[in-house]
Formats: C-alpha cells, sequence, structure tokens
C-alpha cells in the first residue's frame, strides 16, 4: 500500500543546461533514470510505486528544448515547449486544428501549464489526446544520443501500451509535424466520464479535398487498442472518391470500418461495446467537420 502524496524511493536529481550535458548523464546507462518533462505522469507513478527510478533527469532548463519552429514546412515542436505554448503556436494553423484541439484538451489549465506533447507520447498511453492528430498529420520524433540523431515515424515509436521503441542513452529531442496543404481540413474529438478526464475514445480525422473529391482520409481513434489505431484502410475507401453527402453511402463504408478494426476493452472509463458503437459514429461526425473546413469553410 503506498501513501500516493509522497515518493518513498530515494533518487538523485538533475538539472542539466545544455544537451551535451544530458548525452553525458544519459551515457551512464548502468542505473535505472527517468527523465522528466513537467512530471504529470512520472511523479504520479512514482507516489504509486509504479515508477522507481534511481535518477531523474530534469528537460526543462535545456532552453533548445522548449523552442517551436517551423523549418521547411515542417513544425518542430521541442520536447520541453509546455502545452499552453504548443496550443497557442498551433492556433495560427487552421490545418492542424485537430492537434491544436487535442493537445488543448489534455487536463485543465494547470496541466496545460505543466505538461508537454513529449511527455504525452512517452508515457505511450493508449488514450494519450495529443497522438491522434499527431498521427494523421503523419508526424515523427527526433531521438537524440551521444552517438548522433535519427528520426522515427511516430507511429513505428509508439510499440505498445507503457512501451515506445527509445533506447535508454536517447532523449526524444523534437516532434516534427508536417504542414498540410491548404486544402485540408482536420478534426479531433474526445468522450469523456467528466471534463478534464482521459478520454474514453479520442479520433483524429484529417482530409484533403480537391472540390466534391477526397484527395485522402485519415484516421486515428485512440483509447480503442494498445496504441492509438492509425486505421489506413480508411483511404483505401474514400482516397479518389466523390462525397455525395455526409451519410453517404462511402461514409457509412469508412464507419463500419472503423468500428471494426479497432480493438476496444472494458476498463474503469467505459466498455467495449460503447467504444466500438460510438466510434462510427463519432468518425461520421468528425469526418463531416474536416471535410467542410477541408473547403476553406468554418465548421
Ligand atoms: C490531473 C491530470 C489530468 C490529466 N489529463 C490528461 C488528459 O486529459 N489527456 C492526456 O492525454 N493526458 C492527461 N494527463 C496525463 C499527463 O498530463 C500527460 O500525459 C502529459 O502530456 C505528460 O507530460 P509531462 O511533460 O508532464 O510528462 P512527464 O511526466 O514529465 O513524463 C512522462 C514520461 O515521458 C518521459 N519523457 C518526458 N520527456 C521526455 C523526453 N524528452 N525524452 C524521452 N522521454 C521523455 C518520462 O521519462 C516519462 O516516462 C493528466 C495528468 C494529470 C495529473
Amino acid at each position: 500500500m503506498h501513501n500516493s502524496r509522497i515518493i518513498t524511493n530515494d533518487f538523485d536529481f538533475f538539472q542539466p543546461t545544455s544537451m551535451t550535458e544530458l548525452y553525458e548523464l544519459l551515457a551512464d546507462t548502468s542505473v535505472e533514470t527517468k527523465l522528466m518533462a513537467g512530471g504529470t505522469d512520472l511523479i504520479p507513478q512514482m507516489k504509486e510505486g509504479r515508477k522507481a527510478p534511481k535518477r531523474v533527469i530534469s528537460t526543462m532548463k535545456i532552453e533548445e528544448l522548449a523552442c517551436i519552429t517551423v523549418q521547411d514546412g515542417i513544425l518542430k515542436i521541442g520536447a520541453a515547449a509546455k502545452l499552453k505554448k504548443v496550443a497557442a503556436a498551433c492556433s495560427g494553423l487552421p490545418t492542424i486544428n485537430a492537434l491544436h484541439q487535442g493537445v488543448s484538451s489534455v487536463g485543465k489549465l494547470q496541466i496545460l501549464n505543466m505538461a508537454t506533447i513529449a511527455g504525452n507520447i512517452c508515457t505511450a498511453s493508449p488514450a494519450a489526446d495529443t497522438v491522434p492528430g499527431l498521427l494523421t498529420l503523419g508526424s515523427s520524433v527526433t531521438l537524440k544520443s551521444v552517438n548522433g540523431e535519427r528520426e522515427v515515424a511516430l507511429r513505428d515509436f509508439l510499440a505498445g501500451p507503457g512501451k515506445t521503441t527509445i533506447q535508454a542513452n536517447e532523449v526524444l529531442y523534437c516532434i516534427n509535424v508536417p504542414l498540410p496543404s491548404e486544402n485540408t481540413g482536420s478534426e479531433f474529438k474526445k468522450m469523456e466520464r467528466v471534463g478534464a478526464d482521459i478520454a474514453k475514445i479520442n479520433i483524429s480525422v484529417v482530409v484533403q479535398r480537391n472540390g466534391n473529391t477526397c484527395e485522402s482520409c485519415k484516421v486515428a481513434v485512440g483509447s480503442c487498442g494498445p496504441t492509438t489505431l492509425l486505421i489506413d484502410k480508411v483511404d483505401d475507401i474514400l482516397g479518389g472518391q466523390e462525397i455525395s453527402g455526409p451519410e453517404s453511402e462511402l461514409i457509412q463504408k469508412a464507419a463500419q470500418l472503423v468500428a471494426d478494426t479497432i480493438t476496444p476493452i472494458d476498463d474503469i472509463r467505459s466498455t467495449a461495446e460503447y467504444r466500438r458503437k460510438v466510434a462510427a459514429v463519432i468518425f461520421m461526425d468528425v469526418f463531416q467537420i474536416a471535410w467542410v473546413r477541408a473547403k476553406g469553410d468554418a465548421a
């Protein structure tokens, strides 16, 4: 039985101020180490005894990690950029509305002021609210270590509940979000039990359209499988097709595919049955809003 208000294990705490200092600390993989950004996942896990690292290394004093920039059409979000700052950066970019909505839906103001996308991704919760938008936008992560850097597609980085493909000596340096063309619309929706709760189900849809033709449609569903699921086959149904209306046969077929593809379970927040039923309905609603946005109209 753990007292959820105190951390019972001893650990050393480091606050490097440069990437070089951070790489040197991470190079010693003999001691169990956790990186910490806002601490809104890690600290509760340590209080509950679910994580007991011997070293905690904060990323928050490294200035370059807090940067958000646009380079060659790619939004680069530093691993220590707070969600509130990310939301502000996304709000000026209408085509990535789904990411803005996902980021803004994480907790309430206290969490937005502390937490980061890097932490949301690295916790690897299937219910993470920033992940559906990032996946549907084709995002990747840049990982760095004393040995160099590598870029990994986000869909390959997320390996299962609580699992990623990061190595012990690596740090997630930034998240790369390709900015889509202007004929793109996107939308995110989250169903919760009460306000500021973890999602029962969350969905992001990103649509590119040319007149009434759907050029492509990316869909990701969270809280309905071991990781957030990017459902490629929806694009096989809708990509290149003329959309005659919001409840057309094609949209209904795509919605059924979404419901059939997810692998939800019963848990404290919802039931598999509810999740499956609602997935199809929410997909249709969210698709419709993204579709209207892709034309440049306000949804
Ligand atoms: C009250 C409350 C409400 C919440 N509501 C939501 C919600 O609505 N939706 C939601 O999705 N989540 C929610 N969360 C969970 C949490 O706030 C988010 O997952 C948040 O984005 C985590 O970010 P952080 O910076 O605090 O991560 P931290 O706790 O600092 O780190 C989380 C994990 O990421 C790792 N990590 C952090 N930075 C790096 C890095 N640069 N490289 C490698 N690994 C790294 C850490 O080692 C740790 O394993 C909530 C949490 C609380 C306490």
